[in-house]
């Protein structure tokens, strides 16, 4: 042992810069079930609101508990403008506002402690509570063949940045999920999904509780996860609900039809995918947008 290290041991280190990203999503927030909440202009939207920010609030506390010199959240559900910012932890920033080209995960950044996914929620088709994937209009995304999550689909950007993902949670749908895709992380089930509109939740202060806690235990032991390799080849498929969902996303260069509600496309790198994703989220909504005006047409 040299001298030098010998007196490295004795001052101890400067505290390390230490970034936590967190994403918070709605569909898997405590108290939240019903369709009303997660829209906009519903009855229970307001109430919604609250729930997602206090569960912010909680992954923001425990963040900085465990040893967080900054935390940055993302408001990441719908018009990706839902927490209340008056209420927010004064000690986080908050990236909120839509369109942005990396959606839920924008603001993840090289060297972030790790990832926190809240209130997420199960792929379209899966029995979870308001379950979907992106878009209301695509009934399966699928990556290099396999049915993906929305939290599968950030955490390989997240990955590509070697950010892991700490903490997940959800209903017990999403947390099976998280326990498979990423080894190591901490799943926090807030609630079990009873149908596509109907749960049995835990209180939200009871939650918040268990958020912070998970959070905070998993900032602390951050270093001893894993990120893992993303492949060099990444091939999205989606399903559309309607065939003319696929007309309009099929305009986007290098895209393959495979049937008359399907498409394909190949990417790269984990920042294409996402961009692809959000370039046929875009397309489908507006080819909805049209059926809606033929529909109410007299
Ligand atoms: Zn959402």
């Amino acid at each position: 042992m040299h001298v030098h290290e010998v007196r490295r041991q004795l001052v101890p280190d400067p505290v390390a810069v230490s970034r936590v990203f967190i994403s918070v999503d709605m569909e898997g927030v405590a108290g939240v079930a019903t369709f009303d909440q997660v829209i906009r202009g519903g009855s229970g939207y307001p109430r919604a609101q609250e729930l997602m920010t206090a569960e912010a609030n909680a992954a923001v506390r425990g963040a900085f508990d465990g040893g967080a010199t900054e935390v940055l959240v993302n408001d990441s559900h719908g018009t990706m403008d839902n927490l209340l910012h008056d209420r927010l932890d004064p000690r986080a920033r908050v990236v909120f506002g839509a369109p942005r080209p990396s959606c839920m995960v924008q603001g993840v950044s090289p060297g972030d402690a790790i990832a926190v996914f809240l209130g997420y929620h199960a792929a379209a088709g899966a029995p979870g509570v308001l379950a979907h994937t992106f878009s209301s209009n695509f009934t399966e995304l699928r990556v290099n063949g396999e049915p993906m999550t929305e939290a599968e689909v950030n955490g390989l950007y997240a990955a590509s940045l070697g950010v892991p993902v700490g903490v997940v949670t959800g209903d017990d749908q999403i947390c099976d999920v998280a326990r498979k895709a990423f080894p190591g992380a901490t799943v926090v089930d807030v609630k079990r999904a009873e149908g596509y509109s109907a749960t049995d939740s835990l209180a939200p202060e009871a939650a918040c509780t268990a958020i912070a806690e998970a959070v905070r235990a998993a900032v602390a032991a951050a270093g001893s996860l894993r990120t893992p390799a993303v492949p060099d080849e990444l091939v999205l498929e989606v399903d559309f609900a309607s065939p003319l969902m696929a007309d309009f996303a099929a305009s986007v260069p290098r895209t393959q039809r495979l049937t008359a509600r399907t498409l394909r496309g190949s990417v790269e790198s984990a920042d294409d995918l996402l961009k692809l994703v959000m370039a046929w989220y875009y397309l489908a909504a507006l080819a909805a947008q049209q059926l809606g005006m033929l529909v109410h047409r007299r």
